[in-house]
């Protein structure tokens, strides 16, 4: 079996969750060796959730790391997912040794190629994400062969401008780097993050998906739902409502 492939999913309650997350499922049923950590931005395990993922036969792990209060209340852009993925970092600190981690938000969509490809990182690794930021695509740029910086809709000063799906890091790497965390800084969590893997600098990036030329992950984003009615989560699978 190859090396263990740890997806670090954060998610939260709403009308869509079991959706995204089923369908986010079957995909990583089509994947080897892969260990789902999914992390719920909630004081207690969904239900629903824990069913999808037994009846999925994915080895998983359901955990719950809630956005402190002090961001929650916060007005305008919100450091989504954050305290889900510092949460996925803390258990893979405790629990895994080699294998490769990627976080993948619930709602994304992504290639069963993309997972073969990551396996590969031996440190940091990064590839295009589609549909991302005003411009539709987010991807380092690789000119005959070189890397001469990235392309992406929001640069703001960071100096690695890539969305949350464009890269991938080597669990001996993170494990080597006992102070690595994502900052609660909305806009800025992939930058901080990978800023905090220092020493680590864009030189070092391994590319991948071709040297960069084929979208194997895409930010795709679900239309809220506002059901008129009580949504009743009978029919998402469980009678035991939480
Ligand atoms: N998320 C969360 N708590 C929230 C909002 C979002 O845990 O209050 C999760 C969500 O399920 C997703 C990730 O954080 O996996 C990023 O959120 P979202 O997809 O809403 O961000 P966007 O794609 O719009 O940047
Ligand atoms: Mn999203």
């Amino acid at each position: 079996t190859p090396e263990p492939l740890y997806i670090i999913t954060p998610t939260y309650r709403r009308p869509e969750q079991i959706p995204e997350l089923t369908r986010m499922s079957h995909t990583l049923m089509l994947v080897k060796n892969v260990h789902w950590l999914v992390i719920e931005d909630a004081a207690v395990a969904t239900k629903q959730v824990t069913r999808l993922l037994e009846r999925t036969g994915l080895k998983f792990e359901h955990l719950t790391a809630p956005m402190p209060e002090k961001y929650k209340q916060k007005k305008g852009a919100k450091p989504r997912g954050v305290s889900n993925r510092n949460r996925g970092l803390q258990w893979i600190r405790a629990n895994a040794t080699d294998g490769v981690f990627y976080f993948a938000d619930d709602d994304n969509t992504y290639d069963i190629a993309l997972f073969d490809e990551i396996r590969k990182t031996k440190r940091v690794s990064m590839f295009p994400v589609g549909l991302c930021t005003k411009f539709g695509l987010s991807s380092p740029i690789i000119k005959n062969e070189k890397f001469v910086g990235f392309y992406d809709g929001w640069i703001a000063g960071r100096k690695f401008p890539v969305d949350m799906a464009g890269f991938a890091v080597s669990v001996k790497f993170l494990l080597q780097r006992p102070n690595a965390s994502m900052p609660f800084k909305a806009g800025y969590e992939e930058d901080g993050f990978l800023k905090s893997l220092a020493p680590f600098e864009p030189k070092e990036i391994e590319f991948l998906a071709d040297n960069c030329t084929r979208v194997l992950a895409w930010h795709t984003q679900t239309k809220k739902n506002e059901p008129s009615a009580p949504l009743d989560m009978k029919l998402y699978g469980e009678t035991n409502l939480v």
